[in-house]
Protein backbone atom coordinates (compact mmCIF):
# COMPACT_ATOMS: atom_id res chain seq x y z
CA UNK A 1 0.00 0.00 0.00
CA UNK A 2 1.21 3.43 -0.79
CA UNK A 3 2.37 5.87 1.34
CA UNK A 4 -0.67 7.87 3.09
CA UNK A 5 -0.60 11.57 2.71
CA UNK A 6 -1.19 12.64 6.47
CA UNK A 7 -2.63 16.05 5.58
CA UNK A 8 -5.52 14.54 2.61
CA UNK A 9 -6.14 12.15 5.74
CA UNK A 10 -6.46 15.37 8.12
CA UNK A 11 -8.70 16.92 5.42
CA UNK A 12 -10.87 14.17 5.01
CA UNK A 13 -11.58 13.75 8.62
CA UNK A 14 -11.98 17.69 9.26
CA UNK A 15 -14.55 17.86 6.47
CA UNK A 16 -16.26 14.94 7.19
CA UNK A 17 -16.30 15.73 11.09
CA UNK A 18 -20.19 15.44 12.78
CA UNK A 19 -19.25 18.26 15.02
CA UNK A 20 -18.90 21.82 13.83
CA UNK A 21 -14.99 22.95 13.83
CA UNK A 22 -13.97 26.08 14.16
CA UNK A 23 -10.42 27.49 14.34
CA UNK A 24 -9.73 31.50 14.96
CA UNK A 25 -6.55 33.18 15.50
CA UNK A 26 -5.44 35.14 18.61
CA UNK A 27 -7.71 38.22 17.57
CA UNK A 28 -10.18 35.68 17.58
CA UNK A 29 -10.98 36.28 13.97
CA UNK A 30 -12.38 32.69 12.37
CA UNK A 31 -9.61 31.35 9.86
CA UNK A 32 -11.54 28.49 9.14
CA UNK A 33 -14.78 26.03 9.85
CA UNK A 34 -15.56 22.76 8.46
CA UNK A 35 -18.44 21.67 6.90
CA UNK A 36 -20.46 20.67 9.86
CA UNK A 37 -19.77 24.37 11.16
CA UNK A 38 -21.13 26.04 8.35
CA UNK A 39 -24.13 23.72 8.37
CA UNK A 40 -24.75 24.15 11.84
CA UNK A 41 -24.55 27.83 11.66
CA UNK A 42 -26.76 28.18 8.11
CA UNK A 43 -23.16 30.41 6.91
CA UNK A 44 -21.59 30.33 3.43
CA UNK A 45 -17.97 29.81 3.54
CA UNK A 46 -17.48 33.49 2.35
CA UNK A 47 -19.35 35.00 4.87
CA UNK A 48 -18.32 33.12 7.76
CA UNK A 49 -14.51 33.26 7.60
CA UNK A 50 -12.19 36.34 8.79
CA UNK A 51 -15.02 37.25 10.74
CA UNK A 52 -14.79 37.58 14.45
CA UNK A 53 -16.01 34.86 16.82
CA UNK A 54 -18.43 36.98 18.28
CA UNK A 55 -20.77 36.65 15.33
CA UNK A 56 -21.63 32.82 16.95
CA UNK A 57 -22.80 34.26 20.31
CA UNK A 58 -26.21 34.76 20.85
CA UNK A 59 -25.53 37.78 22.91
CA UNK A 60 -23.12 40.17 23.98
CA UNK A 61 -23.06 38.61 27.59
CA UNK A 62 -22.71 34.94 26.26
CA UNK A 63 -19.93 35.95 24.68
CA UNK A 64 -18.09 37.85 27.89
CA UNK A 65 -18.42 35.03 29.62
CA UNK A 66 -16.79 32.85 26.68
CA UNK A 67 -13.72 35.19 27.11
CA UNK A 68 -13.73 35.13 30.99
CA UNK A 69 -13.44 31.62 30.88
CA UNK A 70 -10.97 32.20 28.07
CA UNK A 71 -8.68 34.60 30.27
CA UNK A 72 -9.63 32.75 33.56
CA UNK A 73 -8.35 29.62 31.15
CA UNK A 74 -11.31 27.34 32.46
CA UNK A 75 -10.85 24.02 31.11
CA UNK A 76 -13.13 24.20 28.47
CA UNK A 77 -13.42 20.31 28.14
CA UNK A 78 -15.36 19.77 31.35
CA UNK A 79 -18.82 19.50 30.60
CA UNK A 80 -20.42 22.16 32.79
CA UNK A 81 -18.82 25.50 32.67
CA UNK A 82 -18.11 25.46 28.67
CA UNK A 83 -21.79 25.18 27.73
CA UNK A 84 -22.95 28.98 25.72
CA UNK A 85 -26.05 29.74 23.79
CA UNK A 86 -25.08 30.25 20.00
CA UNK A 87 -26.58 31.85 17.60
CA UNK A 88 -27.13 30.51 13.62
CA UNK A 89 -27.49 32.82 10.76
CA UNK A 90 -31.24 32.90 10.90
CA UNK A 91 -31.22 34.03 14.38
CA UNK A 92 -32.52 30.74 15.86
CA UNK A 93 -30.35 29.60 18.83
CA UNK A 94 -29.18 26.61 20.47
CA UNK A 95 -26.98 25.59 23.70
CA UNK A 96 -23.57 24.41 22.70
CA UNK A 97 -20.76 22.57 24.57
CA UNK A 98 -17.17 24.34 23.44
CA UNK A 99 -14.00 22.17 23.74
CA UNK A 100 -10.91 24.20 22.71
CA UNK A 101 -7.48 22.78 22.00
CA UNK A 102 -5.27 25.45 21.33
CA UNK A 103 -2.42 25.26 18.61
CA UNK A 104 1.31 26.00 19.85
CA UNK A 105 4.65 26.44 17.64
CA UNK A 106 7.83 24.85 18.44
CA UNK A 107 8.53 28.49 20.28
CA UNK A 108 5.60 27.53 22.99
CA UNK A 109 3.01 30.34 21.11
CA UNK A 110 -0.17 30.12 20.63
CA UNK A 111 -1.16 30.48 16.68
CA UNK A 112 -4.53 29.66 16.89
CA UNK A 113 -7.60 27.93 18.49
CA UNK A 114 -9.36 24.75 17.60
CA UNK A 115 -12.99 24.87 18.54
CA UNK A 116 -15.69 21.74 18.31
CA UNK A 117 -18.75 23.04 19.19
CA UNK A 118 -21.64 20.03 19.92
CA UNK A 119 -25.13 21.20 19.63
CA UNK A 120 -26.66 19.82 23.56
CA UNK A 121 -30.25 21.60 23.18
CA UNK A 122 -31.65 17.95 23.62
CA UNK A 123 -29.75 17.91 26.71
CA UNK A 124 -30.14 20.91 28.34
CA UNK A 125 -33.81 20.90 27.69
CA UNK A 126 -34.07 17.66 29.59
CA UNK A 127 -31.50 18.40 32.72
CA UNK A 128 -34.19 21.57 32.73
CA UNK A 129 -37.15 19.62 32.49
CA UNK A 130 -35.91 17.54 35.04
CA UNK A 131 -34.74 20.71 37.81
CA UNK A 132 -38.49 21.70 36.65
CA UNK A 133 -40.12 18.63 37.81
CA UNK A 134 -37.91 18.09 41.01
CA UNK A 135 -39.02 21.64 42.07
CA UNK A 136 -42.76 21.12 41.34
CA UNK A 137 -42.15 17.96 43.65
CA UNK A 138 -40.55 20.06 46.07
CA UNK A 139 -43.04 22.75 46.17
CA UNK A 140 -45.59 20.44 46.72
CA UNK A 141 -44.22 18.32 48.89
CA UNK A 142 -43.53 21.67 51.09
CA UNK A 143 -47.04 22.62 50.63
CA UNK A 144 -48.14 19.41 52.23
CA UNK A 145 -49.80 19.78 55.54
CA UNK A 146 -48.52 15.59 56.14
CA UNK A 147 -44.99 15.16 57.13
CA UNK A 148 -43.35 13.39 54.49
CA UNK A 149 -39.44 12.21 54.45
CA UNK A 150 -37.61 9.18 52.79
CA UNK A 151 -34.79 7.29 54.41
CA UNK A 152 -32.23 5.21 52.94
CA UNK A 153 -31.41 1.32 53.68
CA UNK A 154 -29.32 2.78 55.93
CA UNK A 155 -32.01 4.53 57.95
CA UNK A 156 -30.30 7.94 56.82
CA UNK A 157 -32.71 10.55 56.24
CA UNK A 158 -32.66 11.50 52.51
CA UNK A 159 -35.52 13.86 51.72
CA UNK A 160 -38.19 15.44 54.09
CA UNK A 161 -40.04 18.46 54.33
CA UNK A 162 -41.26 21.23 56.38
CA UNK A 163 -44.56 19.31 57.94
CA UNK A 164 -41.88 16.76 58.95
CA UNK A 165 -39.59 18.76 60.90
CA UNK A 166 -42.34 20.31 62.64
CA UNK A 167 -43.55 17.19 63.25
CA UNK A 168 -40.78 16.12 64.84
CA UNK A 169 -41.06 18.72 67.18
CA UNK A 170 -37.48 19.28 69.52
CA UNK A 171 -35.63 17.07 66.97
CA UNK A 172 -36.91 18.98 64.09
CA UNK A 173 -33.69 22.05 64.13
CA UNK A 174 -31.61 19.24 63.87
CA UNK A 175 -32.50 17.07 60.55
CA UNK A 176 -30.28 17.32 57.69
CA UNK A 177 -29.78 14.79 54.83
CA UNK A 178 -27.57 11.76 56.76
CA UNK A 179 -29.04 12.14 60.02
CA UNK A 180 -30.60 8.27 61.40
CA UNK A 181 -34.34 7.64 61.92
CA UNK A 182 -33.23 6.44 65.79
CA UNK A 183 -31.08 9.90 66.28
CA UNK A 184 -34.33 11.86 65.49
CA UNK A 185 -36.20 8.67 67.34
CA UNK A 186 -34.42 9.96 70.86
CA UNK A 187 -33.52 13.42 70.07
CA UNK A 188 -37.64 14.01 70.40
CA UNK A 189 -37.72 12.09 73.20
CA UNK A 190 -34.46 13.87 75.20
CA UNK A 191 -36.72 17.05 74.15
CA UNK A 192 -39.68 15.55 75.97
CA UNK A 193 -41.74 14.88 72.68
CA UNK A 194 -43.20 11.34 73.51
CA UNK A 195 -45.21 11.50 76.91
CA UNK A 196 -45.35 7.84 76.54
CA UNK A 197 -41.38 7.64 76.44
CA UNK A 198 -40.46 10.18 79.45
CA UNK A 199 -36.49 10.32 79.57
CA UNK A 200 -34.91 7.79 81.50
CA UNK A 201 -38.05 5.54 82.54
CA UNK A 202 -38.04 1.67 81.15
CA UNK A 203 -41.56 1.83 80.00
CA UNK A 204 -39.71 4.81 77.16
CA UNK A 205 -37.62 2.50 76.47
CA UNK A 206 -40.07 -0.18 75.35
CA UNK A 207 -42.07 2.70 73.45
CA UNK A 208 -38.70 3.55 71.33
CA UNK A 209 -38.14 0.29 70.33
CA UNK A 210 -41.31 -0.56 69.64
CA UNK A 211 -41.78 2.63 67.49
CA UNK A 212 -38.16 1.50 66.05
CA UNK A 213 -39.44 -2.11 65.17
CA UNK A 214 -42.39 -0.39 63.69
CA UNK A 215 -40.07 1.82 61.72
CA UNK A 216 -37.49 -1.21 60.51
CA UNK A 217 -40.07 -4.05 59.70
CA UNK A 218 -43.65 -2.02 59.08
CA UNK A 219 -46.77 -4.24 58.92
CA UNK A 220 -48.61 -1.85 56.88
CA UNK A 221 -50.72 -0.82 59.49
CA UNK A 222 -50.97 2.59 60.67
CA UNK A 223 -50.15 3.56 64.23
CA UNK A 224 -51.47 6.32 66.09
CA UNK A 225 -49.87 7.29 69.13
CA UNK A 226 -49.46 10.53 71.28
CA UNK A 227 -46.62 13.40 70.56
CA UNK A 228 -46.12 16.96 71.83
CA UNK A 229 -48.14 18.94 73.71
CA UNK A 230 -51.21 16.36 74.07
CA UNK A 231 -51.82 15.54 70.73
CA UNK A 232 -51.88 12.75 68.39
CA UNK A 233 -49.83 11.51 65.11
CA UNK A 234 -50.75 9.03 62.47
CA UNK A 235 -47.55 7.28 62.03
CA UNK A 236 -47.23 5.23 58.49
CA UNK A 237 -43.94 3.76 57.21
CA UNK A 238 -43.71 1.72 53.98
CA UNK A 239 -40.91 -0.10 52.63
CA UNK A 240 -40.20 0.72 49.52
CA UNK A 241 -39.17 -2.29 46.94
CA UNK A 242 -35.15 -0.11 46.81
CA UNK A 243 -34.93 -0.95 50.38
CA UNK A 244 -35.90 2.87 51.45
CA UNK A 245 -38.34 3.95 53.98
CA UNK A 246 -40.98 6.28 53.08
CA UNK A 247 -42.66 7.47 56.38
CA UNK A 248 -46.08 9.76 56.54
CA UNK A 249 -47.11 11.66 59.58
CA UNK A 250 -50.54 13.12 59.53
CA UNK A 251 -51.48 15.10 62.82
CA UNK A 252 -54.97 13.63 63.58
CA UNK A 253 -55.59 15.34 67.25
CA UNK A 254 -59.03 16.58 66.11
CA UNK A 255 -60.10 12.98 64.90
CA UNK A 256 -58.81 11.12 67.77
CA UNK A 257 -60.46 13.48 70.28
CA UNK A 258 -63.73 13.60 68.40
CA UNK A 259 -63.19 9.96 68.72
CA UNK A 260 -62.57 9.60 72.44
CA UNK A 261 -65.77 12.32 72.78
CA UNK A 262 -67.45 9.57 71.22
CA UNK A 263 -66.40 7.03 73.27
CA UNK A 264 -66.62 8.95 76.67
CA UNK A 265 -70.43 9.45 75.62
CA UNK A 266 -70.67 6.51 74.45
CA UNK A 267 -69.61 5.00 78.03
CA UNK A 268 -71.71 7.56 80.07
CA UNK A 269 -74.76 6.52 78.24
CA UNK A 270 -74.51 2.69 78.82
CA UNK A 271 -73.78 3.77 82.50
CA UNK A 272 -76.89 5.89 82.58
CA UNK A 273 -78.91 3.05 80.82
CA UNK A 274 -77.66 0.18 83.22
CA UNK A 275 -78.42 2.92 86.38
CA UNK A 276 -81.45 3.83 85.15
CA UNK A 277 -82.46 0.27 84.67
CA UNK A 278 -81.33 -0.31 88.80
CA UNK A 279 -83.12 3.25 89.40
CA UNK A 280 -86.49 2.35 88.06
CA UNK A 281 -86.39 -1.03 89.28
CA UNK A 282 -85.48 0.16 93.19
CA UNK A 283 -87.80 3.18 92.86
CA UNK A 284 -90.76 1.26 91.94
CA UNK A 285 -89.93 -1.78 94.81
CA UNK A 286 -89.63 1.37 97.59
CA UNK A 287 -92.77 3.26 96.26
CA UNK A 288 -95.20 0.06 96.35
CA UNK A 289 -93.75 -0.47 100.11
CA UNK A 290 -95.28 2.71 102.03
CA UNK A 291 -98.38 2.33 99.11
CA UNK A 292 -98.85 -1.44 100.45
CA UNK A 293 -99.11 -0.04 104.12
CA UNK A 294 -101.14 2.38 102.95
CA UNK A 295 -103.62 0.17 101.54
CA UNK A 296 -103.28 -2.11 104.45
CA UNK A 297 -103.78 0.28 106.89
CA UNK A 298 -106.57 1.71 105.14
CA UNK A 299 -108.30 -1.26 104.82
CA UNK A 300 -108.67 -2.01 108.39
CA UNK A 301 -109.48 1.44 109.62
CA UNK A 302 -112.54 0.28 107.60
CA UNK A 303 -112.70 -2.94 109.17
CA UNK A 304 -112.36 -1.32 112.66
CA UNK A 305 -115.20 1.06 111.54
CA UNK A 306 -117.52 -1.77 110.26
CA UNK A 307 -117.06 -3.69 113.76
CA UNK A 308 -117.62 -0.12 116.17
CA UNK A 309 -113.45 -1.32 117.16
CA UNK A 310 -112.72 2.43 118.60
CA UNK A 311 -109.52 0.99 120.27
CA UNK A 312 -106.86 0.56 117.23
CA UNK A 313 -109.04 2.83 115.11
CA UNK A 314 -106.17 5.69 116.20
CA UNK A 315 -103.44 3.57 116.24
CA UNK A 316 -103.83 2.52 112.48
CA UNK A 317 -104.38 6.00 111.47
CA UNK A 318 -101.20 7.06 112.96
CA UNK A 319 -99.35 4.00 110.45
CA UNK A 320 -101.39 5.73 107.60
CA UNK A 321 -99.99 9.20 108.42
CA UNK A 322 -96.52 7.63 108.73
CA UNK A 323 -96.61 5.70 105.33
CA UNK A 324 -98.02 8.68 103.89
CA UNK A 325 -94.80 10.62 105.41
CA UNK A 326 -92.62 8.14 104.50
CA UNK A 327 -94.06 8.13 100.90
CA UNK A 328 -93.55 12.09 100.94
CA UNK A 329 -89.62 11.71 101.92
CA UNK A 330 -89.10 8.94 99.42
CA UNK A 331 -90.65 10.90 96.41
CA UNK A 332 -88.59 14.14 97.88
CA UNK A 333 -85.17 12.77 98.18
CA UNK A 334 -86.22 11.03 94.38
CA UNK A 335 -86.71 14.39 93.08
CA UNK A 336 -83.27 15.78 94.78
CA UNK A 337 -81.44 12.71 93.20
CA UNK A 338 -82.98 13.81 89.63
CA UNK A 339 -82.29 17.51 89.71
CA UNK A 340 -79.04 16.76 91.46
CA UNK A 341 -78.03 15.10 87.79
CA UNK A 342 -75.21 16.94 85.61
CA UNK A 343 -77.20 19.86 87.14
CA UNK A 344 -72.99 21.57 88.08
CA UNK A 345 -73.02 24.97 86.13
CA UNK A 346 -71.30 26.68 88.86
CA UNK A 347 -67.46 25.88 88.77
CA UNK A 348 -65.77 27.92 91.20
CA UNK A 349 -62.53 27.88 93.46
CA UNK A 350 -63.88 25.81 96.39
CA UNK A 351 -61.87 25.47 99.89
CA UNK A 352 -63.11 22.22 101.11
CA UNK A 353 -62.42 23.77 105.01
CA UNK A 354 -65.13 26.20 103.79
CA UNK A 355 -67.35 23.56 102.71
CA UNK A 356 -66.36 21.11 106.03
CA UNK A 357 -67.36 24.50 108.23
CA UNK A 358 -70.53 25.18 106.68
CA UNK A 359 -71.84 21.37 106.96
CA UNK A 360 -70.64 21.30 111.04
CA UNK A 361 -72.96 24.26 111.36
CA UNK A 362 -75.69 22.71 109.78
CA UNK A 363 -75.36 19.68 111.13
CA UNK A 364 -74.48 20.92 114.92
CA UNK A 365 -78.03 20.07 116.26
CA UNK A 366 -77.55 16.19 115.37
CA UNK A 367 -74.04 16.31 116.27
CA UNK A 368 -74.75 17.69 119.89
CA UNK A 369 -77.86 15.24 120.33
CA UNK A 370 -75.29 12.21 119.76
CA UNK A 371 -72.10 13.63 121.52
CA UNK A 372 -70.16 13.88 118.79
CA UNK A 373 -66.87 15.69 118.23
CA UNK A 374 -64.90 16.45 114.57
CA UNK A 375 -61.26 16.03 114.10
CA UNK A 376 -60.73 17.99 110.66
CA UNK A 377 -57.37 17.66 109.34
CA UNK A 378 -56.12 20.09 106.58
CA UNK A 379 -58.17 20.32 103.44
CA UNK A 380 -57.23 21.70 99.88
CA UNK A 381 -58.38 23.47 97.73
CA UNK A 382 -60.41 22.29 94.40
CA UNK A 383 -62.46 23.56 91.01
CA UNK A 384 -66.05 22.77 91.65
CA UNK A 385 -69.57 23.77 92.66
CA UNK A 386 -69.48 24.38 96.65
CA UNK A 387 -72.93 23.84 97.07
CA UNK A 388 -72.88 19.89 95.27
CA UNK A 389 -69.96 19.68 97.42
CA UNK A 390 -71.06 20.60 100.08
CA UNK A 391 -74.33 18.12 100.18
CA UNK A 392 -71.94 15.48 99.44
CA UNK A 393 -70.30 16.62 102.87
CA UNK A 394 -73.29 16.71 104.99
CA UNK A 395 -74.50 13.34 103.71
CA UNK A 396 -70.89 11.88 104.80
CA UNK A 397 -70.99 13.46 107.64
CA UNK A 398 -74.67 12.79 108.49
CA UNK A 399 -74.42 9.38 108.36
CA UNK A 400 -71.17 8.94 110.13
CA UNK A 401 -73.55 10.95 113.41
CA UNK A 402 -76.23 8.67 112.43
CA UNK A 403 -74.46 5.06 112.01
CA UNK A 404 -72.96 5.59 115.86
CA UNK A 405 -71.99 2.78 117.85
CA UNK A 406 -74.77 2.82 121.06
CA UNK A 407 -71.53 1.90 123.18
CA UNK A 408 -69.64 5.34 122.32
CA UNK A 409 -69.69 8.39 121.23
CA UNK A 410 -69.40 9.48 117.60
CA UNK A 411 -65.83 10.68 116.86
CA UNK A 412 -65.44 11.90 113.21
CA UNK A 413 -62.02 12.63 111.31
CA UNK A 414 -62.35 14.55 108.14
CA UNK A 415 -59.02 15.66 106.76
CA UNK A 416 -57.82 16.06 102.85
CA UNK A 417 -54.92 15.66 101.08
CA UNK A 418 -53.29 16.07 97.48
CA UNK A 419 -51.29 13.51 95.12
CA UNK A 420 -50.50 14.98 91.62
CA UNK A 421 -53.60 16.69 90.18
CA UNK A 422 -56.12 14.53 92.59
CA UNK A 423 -57.92 15.86 96.07
CA UNK A 424 -58.03 12.93 98.27
CA UNK A 425 -61.31 13.78 100.76
CA UNK A 426 -61.34 11.29 103.81
CA UNK A 427 -64.65 11.21 106.04
CA UNK A 428 -64.14 8.20 108.27
CA UNK A 429 -66.13 7.28 111.69
CA UNK A 430 -65.73 5.10 114.77
CA UNK A 431 -69.68 3.91 114.74
CA UNK A 432 -71.00 0.91 113.66
CA UNK A 433 -69.41 0.29 110.33
CA UNK A 434 -70.03 -1.39 106.82
CA UNK A 435 -69.51 -5.22 105.98
CA UNK A 436 -67.32 -5.27 103.01
CA UNK A 437 -69.47 -7.31 100.91
CA UNK A 438 -72.14 -4.26 100.78
CA UNK A 439 -69.32 -1.70 100.15
CA UNK A 440 -70.34 -1.36 95.80
CA UNK A 441 -74.46 -1.69 96.72
CA UNK A 442 -74.63 0.66 99.59
CA UNK A 443 -74.29 3.23 96.49
CA UNK A 444 -77.35 2.07 94.53
CA UNK A 445 -80.04 4.16 94.99
CA UNK A 446 -82.54 3.00 97.98
CA UNK A 447 -79.80 0.43 99.20
CA UNK A 448 -79.88 0.29 103.03
CA UNK A 449 -78.18 -1.84 105.18
CA UNK A 450 -80.78 -1.04 108.13
CA UNK A 451 -84.07 -1.34 106.82
CA UNK A 452 -85.45 -0.21 110.69
CA UNK A 453 -86.48 3.29 110.43
CA UNK A 454 -86.94 3.46 114.15
CA UNK A 455 -83.29 3.01 114.76
CA UNK A 456 -82.07 5.15 111.61
CA UNK A 457 -84.28 6.86 109.84
CA UNK A 458 -83.14 7.65 106.11
CA UNK A 459 -84.20 6.67 102.54
CA UNK A 460 -81.18 5.52 101.38
CA UNK A 461 -80.64 7.90 98.98
CA UNK A 462 -77.67 9.83 100.63
CA UNK A 463 -74.41 7.41 99.68
CA UNK A 464 -75.51 7.15 95.55
CA UNK A 465 -76.40 10.89 95.87
CA UNK A 466 -72.62 11.69 96.94
CA UNK A 467 -71.62 9.28 94.40
CA UNK A 468 -73.57 11.64 91.53
CA UNK A 469 -71.52 14.36 92.73
CA UNK A 470 -68.96 13.05 93.00
CA UNK A 471 -68.82 11.33 89.47
CA UNK A 472 -70.11 15.39 88.14
CA UNK A 473 -67.15 16.39 89.43
CA UNK A 474 -64.88 13.78 87.35
CA UNK A 475 -64.38 12.17 90.31
CA UNK A 476 -65.14 9.25 92.26
CA UNK A 477 -65.94 8.09 96.10
CA UNK A 478 -65.52 4.53 97.67
CA UNK A 479 -65.66 2.56 101.04
CA UNK A 480 -62.31 1.86 102.31
CA UNK A 481 -63.08 -2.03 103.21
CA UNK A 482 -59.73 -2.23 105.13
CA UNK A 483 -60.62 0.31 107.83
CA UNK A 484 -62.34 -1.82 110.48
CA UNK A 485 -62.95 0.61 113.29
CA UNK A 486 -65.89 2.35 112.10
CA UNK A 487 -66.65 3.31 108.61
CA UNK A 488 -64.16 5.19 105.87
CA UNK A 489 -65.14 6.97 102.89
CA UNK A 490 -62.59 8.13 100.92
CA UNK A 491 -63.50 10.83 98.12
CA UNK A 492 -61.32 11.42 94.56
CA UNK A 493 -61.69 14.23 93.33
CA UNK A 494 -59.32 16.38 90.30
CA UNK A 495 -57.95 19.41 91.35
CA UNK A 496 -58.56 21.18 88.17
CA UNK A 497 -61.28 20.95 85.99
CA UNK A 498 -59.88 19.52 82.42
CA UNK A 499 -62.03 21.87 79.95
CA UNK A 500 -63.23 20.05 77.42
CA UNK A 501 -60.92 21.06 73.93
P1 LIG B 1 -79.55 6.21 104.28
O1 LIG B 1 -78.59 6.72 105.28
O2 LIG B 1 -80.66 7.14 103.98
O3 LIG B 1 -80.04 4.83 104.58
P2 LIG B 1 -77.36 6.23 102.44
O4 LIG B 1 -77.36 6.07 100.97
O5 LIG B 1 -76.77 7.46 102.99
O6 LIG B 1 -78.85 6.05 102.90
O7 LIG B 1 -76.60 4.98 103.04
C1 LIG B 1 -76.87 3.69 102.56
C2 LIG B 1 -76.62 2.68 103.61
O8 LIG B 1 -75.23 2.60 103.90
C3 LIG B 1 -77.23 3.05 104.94
O9 LIG B 1 -78.54 2.53 105.00
C4 LIG B 1 -76.32 2.39 105.94
O10 LIG B 1 -76.70 1.05 106.12
C5 LIG B 1 -74.97 2.38 105.29
N1 LIG B 1 -74.11 3.47 105.79
C6 LIG B 1 -73.92 4.68 105.21
N2 LIG B 1 -73.04 5.40 105.92
C7 LIG B 1 -72.65 4.64 106.97
C8 LIG B 1 -71.73 4.83 108.08
N3 LIG B 1 -71.02 5.95 108.21
N4 LIG B 1 -71.61 3.81 108.96
C9 LIG B 1 -72.31 2.69 108.81
N5 LIG B 1 -73.17 2.46 107.80
C10 LIG B 1 -73.35 3.42 106.88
Amino acid sequence: MAALNEDLVFKALYETFPDPVIIIDAERIIRSANNAALRQFGYPSAEFIDRSVRLIYATDAEYAKRLQNRAARVDETAPRTSNYLYIRRDGSTFSGHLRTTPLINDQGEELALIGIIRDVSDLTEAVSERQKASEMLNAALEAMPEGFAIFDREERLVVYNRAYQAICGPAGPALKPGITAEEILLLARQGGHYPDALPGTREGNEWIASRLRDFRYPDGKPKIHRYADDRWLRVENIKAKDGNTVVARVDVTDLKRAELALERQRQELEHKNEALDQFTATVSHDLKAPLRHISMFSEMIEDDLKAGNQTELAENARHLRDSVRRMNRVVDSLLDYAQIAHRITDWTQVRLSDVVSETLTILAGDANDANATFEVGPLPELEGDPELLRRLVQNLVGNAIKYRHADRPPVIRIHGSVLHQTVELVVEDNGIGIDPRFATRIFEVFQRLHKDETVYGGTGIGLSLAKRIAESHGGSICLDTSFREGARFIVLLPRWLRKAK
